[in-house]
């Protein structure tokens, strides 16, 4: 009997499974989640789950009968400690060694730690719930690092009755999307008083405060670190899978022989913008995951599989912004707002690259609009794939 192994029960690790079945695999799928849950939502933890109202079932991303159909070998609690590519194995903890015909490699990212802070950060389900209860009406929450995840939690806080301050060492809020939007965020969390401090850098946090270069001391109730996420990979050293930034993978999304990477931890070769890229958005690990699957399985009937084509896609929503991006934003792009217009609080700005549109920002923007946007940059990204001249990203990335 043929077994796949999935180690990751995220978003990206479900959808594999599921493309299996679909696909009609009838071996055994073992899924290996470090997590006690079964596979959840992520993107609500920063949004409507910090709010006392939410109900943590809402996070699940399937209902029993759906995970039953599966047929799966669910191990959820268990982590993947090694994995060996030559014998085609996976070590979990407690020593047991499964053997595979393919692995699927969906483990998403871990958080950045800030020396010094605390347990505070925010990845996965518990850290939400122990958030929820420590944001309280009138706590001071400093929060470290402006990005998504940063601004959202600012938001939530808010909402809640919280103090925020939002510490950046960059001279803006989510300076990457383009100076249009990144001045409608900015001026979004000032009227909502969070206080903003841009172009500071934290030499030290704990729980109960953060210290900066300057020698100001901030005291606060809670303390949160955002300072970026990394590919979760410790446990392949030594496994003879390509590990760099992410599992290193070709354009079809597979690493080794029988081994295939999906979601936020692969780094795969994307021909819509001739570059190698990892992208931690949830769309994409979804879409990512169930084309590994599809790899998988032509690798096991001896074949190759097709290149995974893919503009990523990415929301948020903070205070009642929302957010939407398709494509590439890069930072240095020319930028313009070719929709409605900033002072309205509604517009779409779009990316440039040497005169190719490689990405659009919709801020509170007609969906209409943000639709056609979007076809025109999907059909850029088929064209340069199709015709292999990708727009030069990787010369201002
Ligand atoms: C708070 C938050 C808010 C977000 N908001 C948005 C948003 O608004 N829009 C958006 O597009 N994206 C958002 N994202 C990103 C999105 O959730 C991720 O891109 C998506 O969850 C990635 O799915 P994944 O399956 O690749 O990884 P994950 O969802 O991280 O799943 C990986 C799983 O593998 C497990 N694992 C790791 N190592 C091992 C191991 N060795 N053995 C066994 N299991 C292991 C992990 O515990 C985890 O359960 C957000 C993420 C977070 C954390």
């Amino acid at each position: 009997m043929t077994r796949i192994v999935i180690v990751g029960a995220g978003a990206a690790g479900l959808a594999a499974a599921e493309e299996l079945r679909r696909s009609r695999f009838d071996g055994t799928i073992t899924l290996v989640g470090e997590e006690q849950y079964v596979p959840y939502d992520r993107p609500p933890l920063s949004k409507q789950a910090l709010e006392d109202s939410w109900d943590n079932a809402r996070l699940r991303l399937r209902a029993d009968a759906d995970l039953a159909a599966l047929d799966a070998d669910f191990r959820p609690g268990r982590r993947a400690v090694a994995a060996d590519a030559a014998q085609r194995t996976v070590t979990v903890d407690g020593g047991e060694e499964l053997s595979y015909d393919g692995l699927v490699i969906a483990t998403g990212v871990v958080p950045v730690p800030l020396p010094g802070v605390d347990s505070s950060t925010l990845r996965g389900l518990d850290d939400a719930s122990r958030l929820r209860s420590r944001l309280q009406p009138g706590a001071h929450v400093v929060i470290i690092g402006a990005g998504f995840l940063g601004t959202e939690l600012a938001a939530a806080a808010v909402k809640r009755g919280c103090r925020v301050t939002l510490l950046d060492r960059g001279g803006s809020l989510l300076a990457r999307l383009g100076e249009p939007v990144s001045r409608h965020v900015a001026s979004l969390h000032a009227a909502q008083g969070v206080e903003v401090r841009s172009g500071v850098r934290v030499t030290h946090a704990d729980a109960s405060g953060a210290a900066l270069a300057d020698g100001t001391w901030l005291p606060a109730d809670v303390v949160i670190g955002c300072v970026g996420s990394v590919a979760a990979t410790a446990w392949l050293e030594g496994s003879g899978v390509p590990v760099d930034n992410g599992v290193l993978c070709a354009a079809d999304c597979s690493a080794a022989p029988g081994v295939v990477a999906a979601g936020d931890v692969a780094r795969w070769f994307n021909p819509a913008y001739g570059s190698l890229m990892r992208v931690e958005h949830r769309t994409n690990a979804t879409q990512q995951g169930a084309h590994a699957a599809r790899t998988l399985l032509a690798n096991l009937d001896g074949g190759h599989g097709i290149a995974f084509v893919s503009v990523p896609y990415a929301w948020s929503h903070q205070f009642d912004t929302r957010i939407q991006i398709h494509g590439l934003t890069v930072q240095g792009a020319d930028t313009e707002v070719v929709a409605g217009a900033e002072a309205d609080g509604s517009f779409i700005l779009a990316h440039r690259v040497q005169d190719r549109l490689v990405g659009i920002i919709g801020v509170n923007a007609p969906m209409r609009e943000v639709r056609r946007w979007q076809q025109l940059v999907h059909a850029e990204a088929a064209l340069a794939a199709a015709s292999g001249v990708a727009p030069p990203v990787s010369l201002v990335r």
